[in-house]
């Protein structure tokens, strides 16, 4: 099956998201940074195994060296099995990552975020960011036109829906989601990957 991966700091609401998608409940039992082998799940209508990730970053009162030790293991889960990954979905807070990623941008730090995005790029597994919490995002296009220039791609964003969907996992509009993962799917069909 293909897998595709789902990764993103902590609260950002992968769980919610992967709830919504495939009627599992992932936040069962789980505190932040003790989970830390991937779940896997299965999706119909088209056969791909879902892999639930640890969320990397800050959390409230988890050391910053179990805090690597999470992020290190994310890495090395993808990048040992890249060949088989469809498409990696960093799951972002439409409401406050632009801030975020700002805030940690500067000559010796590259944000988390960014830093995820350009490594899926690197050992060429597809990134979809799902740009969740839309619902809390008044000014969406500009928004939207931020987080594509902070990751290097030219705005507007709508040249890029393949890769940038914003959803609301918690009132179920995941559409731009699904049709993104549709279309990596069928690329790769198309190319013969699957
Ligand atoms: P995770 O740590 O990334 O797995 O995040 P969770 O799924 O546990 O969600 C973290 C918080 O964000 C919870 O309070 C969710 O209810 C909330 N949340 C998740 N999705 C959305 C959304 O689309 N909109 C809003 N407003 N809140 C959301």
């Amino acid at each position: 099956d293909a897998e595709v991966v789902f990764l993103g700091r902590s609260n950002v609401g992968k769980s919610t998201l992967m709830r919504e998608l495939t009627g599992h409940d992932f936040t069962t039992g789980r505190k932040p940074g003790v989970t830390r082998s991937p779940n896997h799940f299965d999706w119909a209508p088209e056969s791909f195994m879902f892999t639930d990730l640890p969320g990397f970053g800050f959390m409230k009162g988890v050391p910053e060296s179990q805090r690597e030790q999470i992020k290190t293991d994310v890495v090395r889960y993808v990048e040992s099995n890249a060949d088989d990954i469809l498409a990696g979905v960093l799951v972002v807070d439409g409401k406050s990552v632009i801030d975020i990623i700002d805030r940690h941008s500067g000559p010796d730090e590259v944000p988390h975020d960014v830093e995820m995005f350009y490594f899926l790029d690197d050992i060429d597994v597809p990134a979809i960011v799902a740009v969740n919490k839309m619902d809390k995002v008044d000014d969406r296009d500009e928004r939207l036109d931020d987080l594509c220039d902070r990751l290097g791609l030219y705005p507007p964003w709508q040249q890029w829906q393949e890769t940038i969907a914003p959803i609301s996992a918690k009132r179920g509009s995941i559409g731009p989601l699904k049709e993104a993962l549709r279309t990596h799917f069928h690329d790769a069909k198309r190319d013969d990957l699957l």
